[in-house]
């Protein structure tokens, strides 16, 4: 098994040196420092809804001479930060931390700072002392001081302290687990492949634990609401799913292991190495296996999303409509061509509500503040529904090989909707200025 895995490794690691050796690397980023590394120790107190947190941030400076660096800081106290020891200054005001360096960092200089921080998270982080859970919902800054820009990547070591008993799954594989004197469990996880921060989290429960595989890949699904042979009937599909997305994508999945949580309240949520759902929809694949098409969609973000991003989140389209699409051609894959049909009419009726309403809005946007229902429709729904047009105009070959080129070139960075035109070019071999000029860049539908 190990060797199984060392060579799989191996394929990921030269696609990733394809991706960073790829010209078409999009984002130009206006921050002057570039973060390599999180080493991060969380310890929830779930009962009363805190947390304590210290953080060991690793960066490069990608400015000369630079003299202060900001973090993303949603709500949580910073008590100190400190560098090789030494005490740093700092501020706190508009959801942002600003911290004076001792001394300047050059261009291209590595350092290290550590922050001590606690609070209350809003939603970032769920704890629910009636359920004895403990779950992470995107807004990664409320619960680890960082960055939340979607074209900041960086490695991850996380640790955190749990109550005896529970399970848990947390980003990567799992590096440690140890009980302590009082009782307290510690979990430790190392993510090895650079990815943003809204991917990072963990989920912890009194779960129950079922244990499959997909290929050389170990699957895991965790509830506490539903039993195992309930859990293996909601997740029965997964390891189709993964085989099913590795041929889209052209690249295999890029872990060890899946996770799949049921947990008490959430929307389905895309993390690196994991998905959350909620046990309410646990439920409804239960009762129909029809829809388990959010299942699929938390899948396709393993590759649309996590590894290839958009790179600001006015392209977000290239995350949400694309795990969309992808799960409607899983389902077209699994059921028949009739449920992607059913996906395809849903999608064109709510883009022609958009457009009878006056909502209809380029999928890129000129900015993404504060997005509408509406606007989340626009980039899902009528973003899916793009992509269909797309398929239905360059034909299968085409269209899918424009696919895989796109994921293989890109997989581990950032993206825009330029690069993605340029794969589907290439494939097609032809501009395709009409098509993404009338559909992506306006709201113009000739
Ligand atoms: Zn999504």
């Amino acid at each position: 098994m190990h060797t199984r895995f060392a060579c799989r490794r191996r394929t990921l690691l030269l696609l990733l040196a394809i991706a960073v050796a790829s010209p078409a690397q999009a984002t130009l980023s206006k921050r002057n420092i570039d973060v390599l590394h999180y080493a991060v120790a969380i310890q929830p107190d779930i009962a009363a809804k805190t947390i304590q947190g210290h953080v060991v941030v690793r960066f490069a400076a990608t400015a000369s001479l630079l003299r202060s660096v900001e973090f993303d800081n949603d709500g949580l106290t910073v008590d100190a930060v400190r560098e090789a020891g030494t005490a740093l200054s700092f501020t706190q005001h508009d959801k942002r931390l600003h911290i004076q360096l001792g001394r300047p960092a050059q261009q291209g200089e590595q350092r290290e700072i550590e922050i001590d921080y606690h609070g209350a998270p809003r939603y970032g982080l769920q704890l629910h002392p009636d359920r004895s859970q403990a779950y992470t919902i995107f807004s990664t800054s409320q619960w680890l001081v960082g960055i939340d820009a979607p074209d900041e990547r960086a490695t991850l070591e996380l640790t955190v302290t749990l109550p005896a008993g529970f399970k848990a799954v947390g980003n990567g594989r799992q590096i440690g687990h140890r009980t302590l004197a009082n009782g307290l469990e510690v979990y430790r996880w190392r993510q090895d492949l650079p990815v943003p921060a809204y991917t990072f989290g963990f989920a912890a429960g009194n779960f129950n634990e079922v244990i499959a595989t997909a290929g050389e890949v170990q699957l895991r699904f965790l509830s506490d609401a539903l039993d195992e042979g309930e859990l293996r009937r909601v997740f029965a599909d997964t390891a189709d799913m993964l085989r099913y997305f590795e041929r889209r994508a052209g690249v295999p999945y890029p872990a060890e292991r899946y996770t799949q949580a049921l947990v008490a309240d959430t929307i389905g949520q895309e993390l690196a190495g994991f998905s959350l759902m909620s046990e309410a929809y646990g439920r409804e694949v239960l009762a129909d296996p029809l829809n388990e098409s959010l299942i699929a969609h938390e899948a396709a973000h393993q590759w649309w999303g996590n590894m290839v991003t958009c790179a600001r989140w006015n392209e977000f389209w290239l995350n949400e409509a694309f795990a969309n699409f992808l799960a409607a051609t899983y389902m077209e894959h699994r059921f028949g061509k009739a449920e992607y049909e059913k996906s395809v009419s849903r999608w064109r009726g709510r883009h022609q509500k958009l457009k009878a309403e006056g909502k209809d809005k380029p999928l890129v946007f000129p900015d993404w503040n504060k997005p509408t229902s509406d606007d989340r429709a626009v980039v899902y729904q009528k973003g899916a529904y793009v992509l269909h047009l797309l398929r239905a105009q360059l034909g299968e070959d085409i269209f899918w090989r424009g696919i895989r080129d796109y994921t293989r070139t890109h997989f581990g960075s950032s993206v825009t909707t330029r690069d993605f035109q340029t794969a589907m070019e290439q494939s097609a071999g032809k501009p395709l200025d009409t098509f993404f000029d009338a559909w992506v860049y306006s709201s113009d539908h000739r």
